[in-house]
């Protein structure tokens, strides 16, 4: 069953059209009334009040989290990775749960800063990329510009699958580099319809181009791609609907099924009976007065059936998953199991956090789902001080959620919250408003990032003794260097040998 599962995420830079793709892979696989729903959240996104409200109604953004359709015998899973000008932990935790992702570009603009970003947390993870050339249809930047520029930035191969026909007002469809086809726009729209040439006759200098390429990049190389070191390339146009069965075939084909997963103890194998999975995200529920959360759990190993007991590793007793949200291709609506690769929504009270295994027997903990340094750090201050408690609570729980990170100096009594995006700091503050009835500001932190550190406890005492006005601990009372710059942090990192500095955490 395993082999049947594909489950990948999009990433780019805002604009570059994942909401268009995604709504076209989805109408291709048939799970058309999904599509609806991604346009809905594609366009309130687009003014940021609109969305915060959208993200507290949390209905959409629920069931957009997962989205699933079948193909040839193959099922699809999708995780979306919230797209904002900003993103959060959130966006690469979810990174932590796919097999593969594919990489959308704008022709015009290449390789922006975000596409870069969440490249990298990509590779940390050896996830394969597929790359997606968008927008072909509009003038956009040389081909060769644009494959040197992944190649160069990214530092990896790149394969030319397809190759346009010309770009902008010259387009004249995509042709597969494999078969020699090419996909022909139609009618006044210009769209990919399903018109294909044979053996179409190209315009010289497309010809030419294609010449080039085809002997100045590396053939394609399946083993070279799962390992992370070569990117197939496809260009097309989401909104024309060009390139995209081809991608989806390129999924099927290509992208490597449900991959063992690690634990202290060696991978466990997808083909293993017991069931395991680990919590990639968890979301407040619709109601903001309730306060039950959605665990998103990734399916490693075993067949999961409804209503099965299920130990989470932070707790040790186990709970039984009654009403799990389940994500379902067209037809397996009426289906009551899971296969690795497969997403699962675990209602449960905030016992379930981001980073927890959850087993049969309880024996199994998976590692390798980081928490990263944030970017931006703040003082969080209250207007009124009596809330104080209120105020903890509150950063507990959405630090536990990942909408922020929060830090407990050794000395002094405001608390630092750190994100990654700036948008997390508007979400927590209206957060805390409205669901805490907690009214706080943001000042500005005498530090700019902060590494988490470990070593003996001689080691720390020691340095806790120059330091103690950097130290904080982090909510599961780790030990946190809050450093003014990256070049303080290079200079403990010098002065202490014994202790190590890190930027991610891993649970
Ligand atoms: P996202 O922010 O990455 O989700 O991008 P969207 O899918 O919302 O697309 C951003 C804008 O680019 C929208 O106006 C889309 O209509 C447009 N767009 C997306 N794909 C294409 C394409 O292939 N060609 C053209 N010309 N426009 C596109």
């Amino acid at each position: 069953m395993t082999a049947s599962r594909r489950t990948f995420a999009i990433i780019s830079h805002p604009d570059a059209g994942k909401t268009t793709l995604t709504e076209k892979l989805l109408l291709q696989g048939g799970a058309i009334h999904l599509a609806g729903e991604v346009k809905a959240r594609g366009q309130a996104r687009r003014a940021r009040s609109d969305w915060m409200k959208i993200e507290q109604q949390r209905g959409i953004s629920v069931t957009s989290s997962v989205m699933t359709f079948e193909r040839d015998g193959i099922t699809f899973n999708l995780l979306d990775t919230p797209g904002h000008e900003d993103f959060s932990e959130d966006t690469y935790r979810t990174l932590t749960a796919v097999d593969s992702a594919i990489m959308v570009i704008d022709a015009a603009k290449g390789i922006e800063p975000q596409t870069r970003k969440l490249f990298e947390v990509c590779r940390l993870r050896s996830v394969p990329i597929i790359t997606f050339v968008n927008k072909v249809d509009r003038e956009g930047r040389a081909c060769f510009d644009l494959l040197d520029e992944v190649a160069d930035m990214l530092a990896l191969d790149v394969c030319p699958m397809s190759w346009p026909v010309g770009m902008g007002g010259l387009f004249e469809g995509i042709l597969d580099l494999g078969t020699g086809k090419v996909s022909r726009p139609e009618g006044g729209s210009r769209e990919f319809l399903g018109k294909v040439d044979e053996n179409a006759e190209l315009p010289g200098e497309v010809a030419e181009e294609v010449e080039l390429a085809q002997v100045g990049y590396p053939e394609f190389d399946i083993d070279a791609y799962r390992g992370g070191d070569l990117t197939p390339v496809y260009f097309g146009s989401a909104l024309k609907n060009f390139g995209v069965v081809e991608l989806i075939e390129a999924i099927a084909n290509f992208a490597p099924p449900p991959r063992p997963q690690p634990t202290e103890a060696g991978p466990v194998e997808p083909d293993n009976k017991e069931v395991s999975g680990f919590i990639f995200k968890v979301q407040a529920n619709m109601d903001p007065m309730h306060r039950d959360r959605i665990a998103f759990m990734r399916l490693v190993s075993g067949t999961f059936k409804r209503g099965m007991k299920l130990t989470p590793s932070g707790l040790g007793k186990p709970i039984a998953v009654h009403s799990p949200i389940m994500f379902f291709a067209q037809d397996r609506e009426i289906a009551d199991s899971a296969e690795p690769g497969d997403i699962i929504g675990i209602p449960n009270h905030g016992t379930l956090r981001v980073g927890d295994t959850l087993s049969e027997k309880n024996q199994i903990r998976f590692t390798g789902l980081p928490n990263f340094a944030p970017e931006i750090l703040r003082r969080v201050a209250l207007k009124d001080p009596t809330k104080t408690k209120q105020l903890r609570k509150a950063l507990d729980d959405l630090s536990e959620e990942g909408v922020i990170q929060v830090f407990y100096p050794e000395i002094g009594a405001q608390w630092i919250v750190g994100v990654v995006g700036q948008l997390q700091l508007d979400v927590l503050i209206s957060r805390l408003e409205a669901e805490y009835k907690v009214e706080a500001m943001l000042e500005a932190a005498p530090f700019d990032t902060a590494r988490w550190i470990k070593g003996s406890d001689r080691a720390l005492d020691e340095f806790a003794e120059f330091n103690k006005m950097n130290l904080a601990k982090d909510r599961d009372g780790d030990p946190v260097f809050m450093a003014r710059s990256a070049w303080d942090v290079g200079y403990q990192r010098e002065r202490n040998p014994d202790l190590t500095f890190s930027a991610t955490k891993e649970r």
